[in-house]
């Protein structure tokens, strides 16, 4: 079922956005080289705390997952892409690390992911991170009162091949409010004009996340991690937004 939010509801969801924004931009001021994925994890868990937040991952158990998540953070590593489970793993020169993030705050829960390379960054995997990134950028620009949720899939496909990526649609973004993930999906290519009526109220995480030479996916043991299917790197960047009689509100906006 997809829930319109009222004015009033959107402000009362700006809390959750600048939580998830500053723990974002704390992980990626902490990861460097030499920092394991549990203290990203740890970190992450102590600003929850401190803030009276909720997780949305660490008691989150889908038919997918071998067992609760348990974390409060996904870390996807290189060939990882999605849901990478924190594990004792310790960064290394010129890995590219996608941080996934969602909590709520009085009762209203926020969505955001980033992809950072630390050490010295591979041309190629920067040149990747940035097309998800410009992806994003046109994925909420079409995010207008009016314009079809097609409209919002076309503009982000439409980036990743015109640079050549394929688009894997398994996984894409989804409704927003007092759960992390509701409707509607949100694919990462579609046909513009297509889909659903985008209204004021609407709040979405818009999440493309692209693969170097593939579109294909695999999971591992755990259920959780998702790889490339060929072992090629992937980027991931992810933004919580309200469509407002304005245009899109980028809630979890980290320059805010
Ligand atoms: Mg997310």
């Amino acid at each position: 079922m997809i829930e319109l939010r009222t004015p009033t509801q959107i402000e009362e969801m700006r809390p959750a956005g600048r939580f998830i924004a500053s723990v974002i931009t704390a992980l990626a001021e902490k990861a460097a080289v030499g920092v394991n994925l549990l203290e990203l994890d740890e970190m992450a868990h102590q600003m929850i705390k401190d803030a009276g937040a909720e997780s949305c991952y660490i008691d989150y158990h889908p038919s997918f997952g071998a067992s609760p998540f348990g974390k409060v953070l996904c870390t996807s590593v290189n060939d990882a892409v999605l849901h990478g489970l924190p594990h004792d793993y310790t960064l290394a020169d010129g890995d590219l690390l996608s941080v996934d993030f969602a909590a709520a705050v009085d009762g209203w829960v926020s969505d955001s992911a980033l992809s950072v390379i630390v050490g010295e960054p591979d041309p190629k995997d920067v040149w990747l991170i940035d097309v998800a990134q410009r992806a994003l950028d046109a994925g909420i620009a079409a995010a207008q009162p009016g314009n079809r949720l097609g409209d919002i899939s076309h503009a982000i496909g439409s980036i990743a091949r015109d640079e050549g990526l394929g688009v894997n649609l398994q996984f894409g973004g989804h409704g927003v409010g007092r759960t992390m993930h509701g409707d509607p999906h949100v694919p990462n290519d579609g046909r513009a004009g297509k889909g659903l009526k985008l209204r004021p109220g609407l709040v979405i995480a818009i999440e493309p996340w692209f693969l170097h030479t593939t579109d294909e996916i695999r999971f591992d043991e755990d259920g959780w991690t998702i790889r490339s299917a060929d072992g090629s790197r992937g980027a991931h960047v992810e933004h919580t937004i309200a469509i407002t009689e304005d245009g899109p509100l980028v809630l979890t906006d980290r320059a805010a």
